[in-house]
């Protein structure tokens, strides 16, 4: 792992990244030794100021890395609400059509899009065009293929493109991590991963395959699907998949209700997965080796994530997941530092390329090979 010190004396030899940092002059870069962003806060604009970008900017609040200094909205009431709540300068509020001219803005470093699934794309390339860093929610995109364009067009504009996967920021699912890194479930046989909950308006956008790109695996399945790939800690090579469908009006062609997933592992480990928009409350991660387990129900939801293992209850307190997640996202965009579990686009695109995957499945009916490479 990357380590902060090894970052800051690579910034001391590139002067290439500094332009990439508002504010840093190199005159002021006072050496490797002590870190000239400690006392930088990220400053943050949320794209998409709708249920969950609410919760992030409650939840930004009380981070002590990064700040909520401005929006991107279609809607004038909503930016002069949130104006009002978080004291944001008209300077940094923007809406679809200009949001591009961000790039003159120095006061803002990075962009969180909160939109739904279908404009997590075109609106990355906007942003990295404008030379800010993104943060995307999950689904990264609609598919590999946007996927890859999107880590590209961060590359090549030398921004970070970072996936609000909070989970990997939580403290007991970091502490099954670290048991199992350290051996004491044996060696891991089989993971279980339940993620589902019974979707109401069938007006909504999440149930638009326009919008959405599928139905529940694009929402909330890919959390089985990422949580079998970070309990596991390998990657999974081939997958099985079966679809049901009760209500066709509600599901139309092209969004997925309820799927049943298995994927095969290396060493012969084997997970078994089910995504769902028709079953209340279903979330729960079980993952078993030859000398001990680890259960968790809610595994994936807002918290506080509860479960045990062979040896306990996994008793972590419970810190506000989008909390922990700006301050973490902070570090790693400001401070260079790495995350245990990887949040970047590369990170993003694996769990697209299953999902196109999964889909391929379905239709196939028979086992795909999953191609990560
Ligand atoms: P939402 O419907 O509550 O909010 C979406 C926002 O996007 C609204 O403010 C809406 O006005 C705006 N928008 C802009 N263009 C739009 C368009 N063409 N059509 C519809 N809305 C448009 O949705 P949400 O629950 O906030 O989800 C937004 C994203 O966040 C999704 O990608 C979702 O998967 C993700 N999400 C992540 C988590 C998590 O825990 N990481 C939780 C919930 C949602």
């Amino acid at each position: 792992m990357k380590s902060r010190r090894n970052f800051l004396q690579k910034l001391t030899l590139s002067a290439v990244s500094l332009p990439l940092i508002p504010g840093l002059k190199s005159s002021s870069f006072p050496g490797w030794q002590k870190s000239v962003f400690q006392d930088r806060m990220l400053r943050v604009a949320i794209m998409g100021l709708g249920s969950y970008g609410t919760r992030v900017a409650e939840a930004m609040q009380d981070s002590k890395k990064a700040k909520l200094v401005g929006v991107i909205s279609g809607t004038p009431s909503k930016i002069s609400a949130w104006q009002e709540k978080y004291n944001i300068p008209s300077k940094n509020c923007y809406n679809y059509e200009n949001f591009d001219a961000i790039k003159d803005n120095p006061d803002i470093d990075a962009v969180y899009i909160i939109t739904p699934n279908a404009l997590h794309h075109p609106q990355t390339l906007r942003v990295a065009a404008a030379r800010k860093h993104v943060i995307c929610e999950k689904p990264m995109a609609l598919n590999a293929e946007q996927g890859r364009e999107m880590v590209e067009a961060c590359k090549n504009a030398g921004v970070q493109l970072l996936v609000g996967y909070r989970m990997h920021f939580e403290a007991n699912t970091l502490e099954v991590i670290r048991m199992r890194e350290a051996g004491e479930f044996g060696e891991i046989k089989f993971f279980q991963g339940l993620s589902g909950f019974k979707i109401g308006d069938p007006s909504q956008w999440r149930l638009n395959k326009e919008l959405a790109g599928g139905g529940a695996m694009m929402d909330i399945g890919i959390y089985s699907i990422n949580g079998a790939r970070y309990m596991i800690g390998k990657e999974p090579i081939w997958v099985t998949a079966q679809e049901t469908k009760t209500d066709p009006v509600k599901f139309k062609e092209g969004v997925d209700e309820t799927i049943l997933f298995q994927f095969g592992f290396p060493e012969g480990i084997v997970a078994s997965c089910l995504s769902t928009y028709s079953m209340g409350n279903l979330d729960r991660f079980f993952l078993n080796g030859t000398q001990g387990f680890a259960e968790m129900q809610p595994s994936t939801g807002y918290g506080p994530i509860k479960g045990k293992t062979h040896k306990g209850p996994l008793d972590n307190p419970h810190i506000t997941h989008q909390t922990v997640q700006m301050d973490r996202m902070a570090e790693i965009i400001l401070e260079g530092e790495t995350a245990k579990v990887p949040v970047d686009g590369e990170e993003g695109l694996k769990d697209l390329i299953i999902i196109d995957t999964i889909y391929k499945a379905v239709a196939s009916g028979r086992k795909e090979p999953i191609q990560l490479g």
